[in-house]
């Protein structure tokens, strides 16, 4: 898999992308992430990328020209172009996996007040929100998914049955997890982990993960239960 960021600030990636487990995938070639600086093709010779809204109303717009010359630029025929933005679909571990899919991936980081519409309508596939808040730029939110992504591609992860077991992957959220020392300042790792019994031990891991999920999550809790009525 591929995926561009298209940025006002190429100079941030990899950054984070570029350290373990994702980092590791592009040392082996399983995913690259290039960059497109969007200054690049800005038409006058000091690179202004912005302007005012029509209309009036604070703050400035990312211009639809460059944008769309920096897209067209690396635009494939099999790529998927998806715009960072707080009025998107919410960011999931579904949606994660389907995009997982793509060989292509196109992620616009948005900055100022956002973009020109035109933008939007004639040349983005799905918008995209990471998270009912807002950041400064698009750059942050775009890390996050291709992180997401990036990981669930097969052979990223040393143990591709981790990415199965864990948080969100089946509408539960992980169950607790020990590791060495058994006991560590009076706090003793459960006794069934240590008791060898497997079906004891999927059984415990199951219904924590469960109680977790009621506890902490009645949105995913429900799902889990829609879930499971269907199933049976
Ligand atoms: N005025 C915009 C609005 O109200 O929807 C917010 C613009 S925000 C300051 C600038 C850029 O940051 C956006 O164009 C987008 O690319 C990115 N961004 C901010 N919050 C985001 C979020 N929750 N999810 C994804 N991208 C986000």
């Amino acid at each position: 898999m591929h995926i561009d960021v298209l940025t006002l600030f190429p100079e941030l990636f990899p950054g984070p992308l570029g350290t373990s487990v994702v980092g590791r995938a592009a040392e082996r070639k399983l995913a690259t992430v290039g960059t497109v600086d969007v200054r690049e093709f800005a038409a006058d010779r000091r690179g202004t990328v912005d302007e005012k809204p029509y209309g009036g109303g604070p703050g400035m717009l990312m211009m639809v020209e460059p944008l769309t010359l920096a897209l067209e630029s690396i635009r494939r025929p099999d790529s998927v172009v998806v715009m960072t933005t707080p009025r998107g679909e919410r960011f999931d571990q579904k949606l994660a996996r389907e995009l997982a899919q793509l060989p292509h991936l196109i992620l616009v980081a948005g900055h100022y007040e956002g973009v020109d519409e035109r933008f939007l309508a004639s040349e983005v596939d799905r918008e995209v929100s990471i998270g009912d808040y807002v950041l400064s730029n698009g750059n942050l939110a775009a890390m996050v998914i291709a992180d997401a992504v990036i990981r669930l591609l097969p052979g990223v992860l040393g143990d591709d049955a981790s990415s199965c077991e864990e948080s969100h992957s089946n509408d539960l959220l992980e169950y607790p997890q020990y590791t060495r020392p058994e006991e560590f300042r009076s706090q003793r790792v459960p006794e069934v982990l240590l008791s060898g019994d497997h079906g004891r031990i999927e059984r415990w891991r199951r219904s924590e993960a469960e109680r977790l999920t009621r506890e902490r999550r009645p949105d995913l809790w429900e799902k889990y239960l829609q879930r499971q009525t269907k199933e049976v």
